[in-house]
């Protein structure tokens, strides 16, 4: 009963929009874990706003949109990318990949990994330090727009992977653990061109307990 008086006042208010119904809001913008000037100077409050507020806004109002009536409208999103293509492969990939970026930010971040994350980066890489000059470069040679990622196998064995456009590493069977946002709109209005001075600057809002325990 209660329900159904919900439903008549939602009828009510919502008007021209009685055709949607709660598979809407089935994805939800991720909620930033810090305030949206926070990370300044690295990203600027005008960036996180319009990089969250709205491009990140709209590929979530795009793949509520567009998984209506298909066979992705009750899935995970992290099946949705594994399974589709086209548009709603771009707007979920970069949901997915935008999530895991805006939350392993933090204005206490910086520094380096520490426990088995630390010690399978030095296995990998030789030292922190080189992981991190490999993973500059592979986001800026990036050719267009992209993400690159520390991500790790099912054996838990690390690599630095290159995705093109809304792509995520778990197309490849990876888990992803640390993402940077090589797209011209995570960067452009405070670093313009400058690509690679903007990826070195990240290294100081990376929140490695985040990091780490998606390890
Ligand atoms: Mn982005």
């Amino acid at each position: 009963m209660i329900i159904l008086f919900l439903s008549l006042i939602l009828f009510i208010t919502n008007g021209q929009e009685t055709a949607k119904n709660e598979n809407d809001m089935k994805f939800e913008l991720v909620k930033l874990p810090y305030a949206v000037d926070a990370l300044e100077p690295v990203i600027s409050k005008q960036t996180i706003e319009f990089h969250h507020g709205k491009h990140l806004q709209t590929y979530v109002n795009n793949l509520n949109n567009m998984i209506q009536g298909t066979k992705f409208e009750n899935a995970e999103l992290e099946t949705i990318v594994k399974e589709s293509d086209g548009a709603i492969f771009n707007n979920a990939g970069q949901i997915l990949n935008h999530n895991l970026y805006f939350t392993q930010f933090s204005p206490n971040g910086g520094g380096k990994p520490s426990g088995k994350l630390a010690a399978a980066l030095v296995a990998a890489y030789g030292s922190f330090e080189n992981f991190q000059k490999e993973f500059e470069t592979a986001g800026a040679g990036l050719f267009g727009s992209g993400w690159v990622w520390l991500a790790e196998d099912k054996d838990g064995k690390l690599s630095i992977t290159k995705e093109a456009n809304g792509s995520n590493p778990v197309v490849k069977g990876l888990k992803p653990l640390l993402g940077f946002d090589v797209w011209e709109h995570a960067y452009y209005l405070d670093y313009q061109n400058r690509r690679a001075d903007h990826l070195k600057e990240l290294w100081k809002i990376v929140d490695w307990t985040v990091v780490e325990s998606r390890y």
